[in-house]
């Protein structure tokens, strides 16, 4: 074939695409820019496709755009949360221990997808449109979902998923002699490093993008060493780890074995955090809820909570949001769950600048799609969600999300 055949033929191919693309325009009575916590009034937004194509004042109007009003609302990006478990819903009462394994008895993966379609759709409704799932997912149950969203067959967030968590033996688990094998369920037991470098290719090869390591859940722990080996292999395939710590000692390693993001490190102290922030580790804290501690059946551990998302803010600690929440909450679906974490930052004393820069463009900077996703700019995706209030004044009006728009796509509209 010759080149002008090539290039008709291209054409041919191209032209379509472009001229099928849904063209958008929204208009914004306020756009918000978390990472200059800047508000901008009446302006339009453009966008073709997935993508927004152009933002300001004074643009044109194509004439076959499809016009949404949002004048009335403050427009922002939408938000993520970076440690969600959306295949997990634990409804035995008890300790959580023993509710976790009732969830292996009574749950298979098929019914884990399932619960998290419906979570996936409660995620969207309340704005979130990028996540990050961290495991407890059967027999990679995320995988399938996150297939089954990407491919649009249900609504739900942008999905990142981990994959089994890779722990040493036992897993999150204390079982007995005869029921060893409970914890194989959900985790990948890794005591060597064969083991180790195995359940990282198990489960980049089934689809995990990131790796997700529990250090500290047992008396016996990850050491730096181990942690940095399993950091250095995941990297050979451009993947980071994220690893649940939940002891100074467990943090410690983590930092010192190079991973991108502690999860909990509910009990850190400042010079771990400070270990954390000179290094350029992330802290997804999952700072849980006054609402969710009362679930857990533990109130008290409420203050510590706030207490150690202060001393992390102070500090200067790069901080994404989690949420974590496995549970069922009254009155939640466990997308509107996830926002309750807005009173443990607002009692933190995080300014409303600081807490939506670390539900938009901190995350979107950890899960290293800053360019693509996070804000509302030319040539990034369409992930675009309203509300009521400027939520710099009032962050509490992420609780009223009445607008939700994914890769350019409307999911909620007003209602
Ligand atoms: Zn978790």
């Amino acid at each position: 074939m010759n080149k002008k055949r090539i290039v008709i033929l291209l054409l041919i191919l191209v032209i379509p695409v472009f001229s099928l693309a849904q063209v958008t325009v929204i208009k914004a009575g306020k756009l918000i820019d978390p990472k200059e916590a800047s508000v901008q009034e009446n302006v339009l937004i453009l966008i073709k496709g997935t993508r927004i194509s152009n933002v300001g004042p004074d643009i044109a109007i194509p004439e076959d755009a499809k016009i949404i009003d949002l004048s009335d609302y403050s427009v922002l990006p939408g938000m993520f949360d970076c440690h969600t478990h959306l295949c997990l819903m634990i409804k035995a009462k008890g300790t959580l221990g023993l509710a976790f394994l009732a969830d292996y008895l009574l749950n298979t993966t098929a019914d884990k997808a399932l619960q998290g379609v419906e979570n996936a759709r409660t995620y969207l409704e309340s704005g979130f449109t990028t996540i990050r799932d961290v495991g407890n997912a059967g027999n990679f149950a995320d995988v399938a979902l996150k297939r089954a969203i990407n491919a649009g067959k249900f609504p739900g967030p942008n999905t990142l998923v981990t994959g089994k968590i890779i722990a040493p033996m036992g897993g999150q688990h204390h079982v007995n002699s005869e029921n060893l094998d409970y914890p194989k369920i959900e985790y990948i037991e890794a005591d060597t490093r064969d083991e180790m470098r195995k359940g990282i290719r198990l489960n980049l090869h089934l689809g995990a993008d990131w790796i997700k390591i529990v250090i500290d859940d047992q008396r016996y722990i990850y050491s730096a060493e181990d942690v940095r080996f399993m950091v250095d292999e995941a990297a050979k395939a451009g993947v980071k780890v994220a690893a649940h710590c939940v002891t100074e000692k467990g943090v410690r390693n983590a930092i010192e074995g190079g991973l991108a993001s502690i999860e909990h490190g509910f009990i850190m102290s400042d010079e771990a955090l400070q270990m954390a922030k000179d290094k350029g580790v992330w802290l997804c804290g999952t700072d849980f809820s006054k609402e969710v501690w009362d679930v857990y059946g533990s109130p008290k551990s409420y203050p510590g909570i706030v207490n150690r998302l202060k001393r992390a803010y102070q500090i200067g600690v790069k901080m994404a949001f989690g949420s974590d929440i496995v549970v069922e909450i009254p009155g939640h679906t466990r997308g509107s769950a996830a926002l309750t974490l807005l009173d443990t930052w607002l009692d933190a004393e995080v300014p409303a600048s600081d807490i939506l820069r670390a539900l938009t463009t901190n995350s979107a900077e950890m899960l290293d799609m800053a360019k693509i996703r996070g804000n509302i700019k030319p040539q990034m995706r369409a992930d675009i969600i309203a509300v009521p209030e400027n939520p710099l004044e009032n962050i509490l009006t992420l609780r009223e999300v009445k607008f939700v728009m994914k890769d350019g796509k409307v999911y909620k509209n007003l209602q």
